[in-house]
């Protein structure tokens, strides 16, 4: 391999990291307003502002959030769309996972709330101390959990969910069993195909058996981390195509095809969002899980 192509390609595997280490960072146009999104029974939805969507419901004597925003500037906007809605205070905050655009606003809410995630998202939010975009290290999860964790909070029945490492090592699912709307954040943001951060735990295999703990779900309302509510006929839509996709990539690998003669066979799904972030696509991370040695 000549200099100039080592250099090429180190320079490649640069930008590549960065893009990896970015965690769904919104770029592009300017952020939307913020939206709130009344679902049932007090059970609400969020999009807009800087970050991913959010959902909170209204207890008995304070509020639940899942999800805060990506700077406290943009948690604060969401906490007075709240106030319209609800004199109550926000008391508990629910984590979906460790990305910067889920949790980096963390520090917008008050101090003293109880922040509860699957104890991976923990560790990796501690991890991001040292990276350019690091998770409020004073807003860090309070309460965490490994598999199930059943609360009622407020008189509000909650069950978290986390079955393996998928989009993240640290992922939950939020499940209102009386309500029967789930919040899962960025596992069923169909956005893009499907996403795993590999440089976080995340991949394709755990994806497939998390969805499918999803789909387990008593819930006819699934709330995405990007995108809109989705119900069950498009998430298995979406299972069915992504196993359907990652044969085919196991497939040509084992054929000893190229990346670029696979991704040659990718659908529209493929593509990146519009405006969105940027991120290795689903055929690229399959790919480097079926060819990595060792
Ligand atoms: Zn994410």
């Amino acid at each position: 391999m000549s200099i100039r192509r080592v250099i090429a390609l180190a320079l490649v595997m640069a930008a590549g990291l960065s893009v990896s280490a970015a965690s769904c960072f919104a770029q592009g146009p300017p952020p939307e307003p913020f939206a709130v999104n009344h679902i049932k029974d007090g059970v609400y939805w969020t999009r807009g502002g800087v970050g991913g969507n959010t959902g909170f419901i209204v207890g008995k004597d304070g509020v639940i959030v899942f999800d805060s925003k990506m700077t406290s500037v943009s948690t604060r906007e969401m906490l007075a769309e709240i106030a319209k809605i609800t004199p109550k205070p926000v008391t508990h905050v629910i984590l979906s996972h460790s990305d910067a655009d889920h949790v980096n606003g963390l520090s917008g809410f008050p101090k003293g709330v109880t922040i509860i995630a699957q104890e991976n998202c923990k560790k990796e939010m501690e991890a991001s101390k040292s990276s350019t975009r690091p998770a409020p290290q004073d807003y860090l999860p309070t309460q965490t959990y490994d598999k199930e964790l059943n609360l009622t909070i407020d008189g509000v029945r909650v069950q978290l969910r986390h079955w393996v490492p998928a989009h993240t090592s640290g992922d939950t699912v939020m499940i209102l069993p009386d309500e029967k709307i789930a919040f899962g954040g960025d596992l069923v943001d169909l956005t893009q195909f499907a996403l795993m951060h590999a440089q976080k735990g995340g991949n394709s295999a755990g994806w497939i058996t998390s969805m499918k703990g999803i789909l387990a779900i008593d819930a006819n309302a699934f709330v995405s981390g990007h995108g809109g509510v989705e119900t069950k006929a498009t998430l298995s839509a979406r299972l069915a195509a992504v196993e359907a996709r990652r044969a085919k990539i196991k497939e040509m690998v084992a054929a000893g095809k190229s990346l670029d003669e696979i991704k040659a066979t990718a659908g529209p799904e493929e593509k990146p969002h519009p405006g969105g972030p940027v991120f290795p696509t689903f055929t690229e991370v399959v790919y480097e899980e079926f060819t990595k040695k060792g």
